[in-house]
């Protein structure tokens, strides 16, 4: 397999923009063994298989990446411990967080599998990883993702602590639910050293659920929390959408992700590929360059890595996210198709 020239893939990927892009979210699934009612429908169509990249495509993906100067690389989905062999890609980009080529490895995973993979994980070289978690409460868990057990993430979360991954807690924040348990997480992420990112409901694809009356903007939130505890702002910023204070009474990071009442597009560094290939340059636009088609016609990197550099060029100023569109999904795609 060839590919660019030294000099050529030392060019940065940069947009119109003057954004620099260094990092790549690559789903690897889009199915999922839980359907929390803000990403997914009860009966959620998924992709057929024959449409997704094998895990040799996927790696050739991620290699192309790196080798356009991708530093950070996070594995989604849906729920990427769901795909047969997943271990495989991990293992593979291995060498590459060796060399230094890759800085970061990680994934963002509902821990339902965790318990199984977080030591080889670890052994590939994974450092941190994301474990999205709505509400301690057993019942309510059951309800909100349709069917999980929540001992069993616990469990998850719990067997990666035992071999040192690092820990962050998503949380989406849901009207009604989150208000209620927003203390309990603070004191269950701080009091075991993870940190804990508050996340507003996006309006991505339908759910059969009613986006509006789940929404909590994360402003009122925030309030509620600052009558309670004392946060301090931390200027760390990771080129996403969060901002972060540190909390006094607990030593722990807070992270507020507000996509709909702050915009932080111009500092965007990240690009999408889904499982099926297809390369999304921005959460919030419908916009997509189909890589699969591309490499499928060459083993030949050559045009991959000129498919990608086309694709940033058209990396969008920002997303459309409107408010008052919530009850309709303003991006037909799910969150599980586009990747987390
Ligand atoms: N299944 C894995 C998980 O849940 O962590 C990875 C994929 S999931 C799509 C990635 C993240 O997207 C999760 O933290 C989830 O809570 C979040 N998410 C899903 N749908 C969302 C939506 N409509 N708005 C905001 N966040 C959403
Ligand atoms: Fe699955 Fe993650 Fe979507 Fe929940 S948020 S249904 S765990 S993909």
């Amino acid at each position: 397999m060839l590919m660019e020239t030294s000099q050529a893939s030392a060019r940065p990927l940069v947009d119109t923009f003057g954004r620099s892009v260094s990092y790549l979210r690559l789903s690897v699934t889009d199915r999922c063994d839980l359907r929390c009612v803000y990403c997914m429908p009860e009966r959620m169509i998924f992709m057929q298989r024959q449409h997704l990249l094998s895990l040799e495509e996927l790696e050739r993906v991620a290699r192309a990446f790196i080798q356009l100067g991708v530093t950070k690389i996070r594995i989604t989905g849906g729920e990427p411990l769901v795909r047969k062999n997943v271990m495989t890609l991990f293992n593979n980009l291995s060498p590459s967080l060796r060399d230094g080529s890759l800085k970061e490895l990680t994934l963002t995973t509902n821990a339902t599998r965790l318990a199984d993979h977080a030591a080889g994980l670890a052994e590939a070289g994974v450092r941190r990883v994301n474990v999205s978690l709505d509400t301690l409460d057993p019942q309510r868990f059951t309800e909100l993702t349709r069917g999980g057990s929540l001992t069993t993430v616990l469990k998850g979360i719990e067997a990666a602590r035992l071999v040192g991954l690092a820990i962050k807690i998503n949380t989406v924040a849901l009207k009604g639910v989150t208000e209620k348990e927003v203390d309990q997480l603070i004191r269950f992420a701080h009091g075991d050293g993870m940190d804990l990112t508050l996340i507003e409901t996006m309006p991505l694809g339908e759910t059969g659920e009613d986006r509006l009356a789940q929404y909590l903007p994360l402003d009122s939130l925030r309030r509620q929390i600052e009558e309670r505890w004392t946060l301090n702002p931390v200027a760390l910023r990771t080129g996403g959408p969060a901002r972060y204070a540190r909390i006094e009474e607990t030593g722990g990071l807070v992270g507020f992700i507000t996509p709909l009442t702050h915009n932080f597009c111009e500092g965007c560094n990240r690009v999408r590929v889904t499982a099926a290939g297809l390369l999304h340059t921005c959460l919030g636009q419908e916009d997509a360059a189909d890589l699969k088609d591309v490499m499928r016609a060459s083993q030949d990197d050559r045009m991959l890595v000129d498919g990608i550099r086309a694709a940033i060029q058209s990396k969008p100023r920002g997303h459309d996210f409107v408010l008052d569109r919530m009850s309709a999904p303003t991006i037909a795609r799910h969150m599980s198709n586009t990747g987390g």
